[in-house]
């Protein structure tokens, strides 16, 4: 596995090699980052994984400060994952003007769901991205459904600006209590931790009444909400059913085969903010989500 902090070594590595699969992280890997790595493996002849703090999508009084880092660690599970290329820059380099050229989503998809909370953090995130993207110049990017805000709207950004990138997006990975891996639960004191892992419950609740024919959002939401309000430690900021891949609100999951709906959740336990979602469809998910 190469090491490498600046562009331009970066470029003459990946100089001549089409067959790359992309990886971007903020680093404090876990079994989340580890299952995209792996299909990336299977998919790609060169892997290339990015390790940025990226500060563009932190707003003020976010915990850029205080975000996870593992620098050692991160590189180890990188090397025992079989990634060929770890691209580390730092700020100086990437972004050296502090503010750089943005690349701005459509506002229907950014103001939106974590957007409302976060004004210019997916600005931020799609920026980097696409600087990213055209240091690497991937074949296919991956990225994680556990993001599903992050995925819809970089899917939109890589066909608007004709990137020419494939994006394919994995599963959500999860503890065996159900709570999705992310580096800010490295912030969970162990009980915090058990909490937590009741934003999935209250989606399993919302799952188990879509799989007995629900498909109106209100008792959706509704059965996530009773759920988690019997958790006073856990502090509700939305649970929305959108179109998973146009982030529009939904009255009810069609029935169309076709057709993807996302229930998505944020809420905070103490500081520390978790997000989560289940993809709900009457078609394949895998195959309707691969299409989207
Ligand atoms: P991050 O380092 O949090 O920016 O995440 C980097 C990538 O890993 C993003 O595409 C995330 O959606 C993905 N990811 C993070 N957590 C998980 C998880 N639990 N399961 C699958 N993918 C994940």
């Amino acid at each position: 596995m190469q090491v490498v902090v600046d562009p331009q070594s970066l470029g003459e590595i990946l100089k001549g090699r089409h067959d790359v699969g992309f990886v971007p992280t903020m680093g404090a890997l876990h079994g989340g980052h580890r299952a995209l790595i792996t299909q990336a493996r299977r998919e790609c002849a060169t892997v290339v994984v990015s390790i940025f703090v990226n500060p563009l999508q932190f707003g003020a009084g976010e915990d850029l400060d205080r975000y996870p880092r593992s620098p050692v660690a991160d590189r180890e599970l990188c090397r025992a994952a079989g990634v060929d290329v770890l691209f580390c820059p730092t700020a100086d380099v990437l972004i050296p003007r502090g503010t750089p050229t943005q690349v701005v989503p459509p506002p229907e998809m950014t103001e939106v769901l974590c957007g409302r909370s976060r004004p210019g953090h997916f600005t931020g995130v799609a920026t980097i991205v696409v600087v990213l993207l055209h240091l690497i110049r991937p074949r296919v990017l991956y990225l994680g459904q556990k993001d599903g805000q992050q995925v819809a709207i970089l899917r939109r950004v890589c066909s608007d600006l004709h990137l020419g990138v494939e994006v394919r997006v994995c599963p959500t990975q999860r503890l065996p209590s159900g709570l999705a891996l992310s580096s800010r639960n490295r912030y969970l004191a162990e009980a915090e931790g058990a909490i937590a892992a009741e934003i999935y419950g209250g989606l399993r609740a919302a799952q188990h009444l879509f799989d007995v024919g629900t498909m109106e959002a209100l008792p959706l939401i509704e059965a996530v909400r009773a759920h988690i309000v019997q958790f006073p430690q856990l502090v509700l900021e939305y649970i929305a059913l959108v179109d998973a891949p146009s982030l529009r609100p939904l009255a009810r999951v069609s029935s169309s085969p076709d057709a993807l709906a996302m229930l998505a959740i944020a809420a905070k336990i103490g500081l520390t903010r978790l997000i989560d979602n289940l993809l709900l469809t009457h078609g394949n998910p895998t195959q309707t989500h691969s299409r989207h």
